[in-house]
């Protein structure tokens, strides 16, 4: 059942709104909402750069090489073993650590919890294998 509803903001300017019962009876309201007039202000001083794909992620080997890791994973991740919405295909030995780019036994399907949490780990590693600036 649907009863539109005009109401009117702070502003006075009318809003229209629809309320539905639910499967359960209980009501249910949806309120169409406006875009904001004002765009949120950016007071950053440095803007990051606009993200990018790293142009080997679109090639059609890495593509293939995605599709067979998270097939042979079961669309799972292989380590909390949830299957999200969203997979990632990982390579176990980063590219930039040597790890082999297409070879389906150097990947592993991951979360993005998980993904974060293990890439945050090797860059850990990497950061603690470097020499120290006051070591110099
Ligand atoms: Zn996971």
């Amino acid at each position: 059942m649907t009863s539109p509803t005009t109401i009117a903001d702070r502003a006075g300017v009318a809003h229209r709104m629809t309320r539905k019962t639910s499967r359960l009876g209980e009501p249910k309201s949806r309120f169409g909402t406006l875009k904001p007039r004002l765009e949120a202000a950016d007071f950053r001083t440095v803007k990051p750069p606009p993200k990018r794909a790293d142009p080997e992620l679109l090639t059609p080997e890495h593509r293939a090489w995605r599709a067979t890791v998270l097939k042979n994973a079961g669309y799972r991740c292989e380590t909390c073993g949830v299957k999200p919405p969203m997979l990632i295909a990982d390579h176990v030995i980063e590219r930039r650590d040597g790890g082999a780019r297409y070879d389906p036994l150097n990947g592993k399907a991951a979360c993005p919890s998980c993904h974060s949490l293990k890439t945050a780990q090797e860059r850990a590693k990497r950061l603690a294998a470097r020499p120290s600036p006051s070591s110099a």
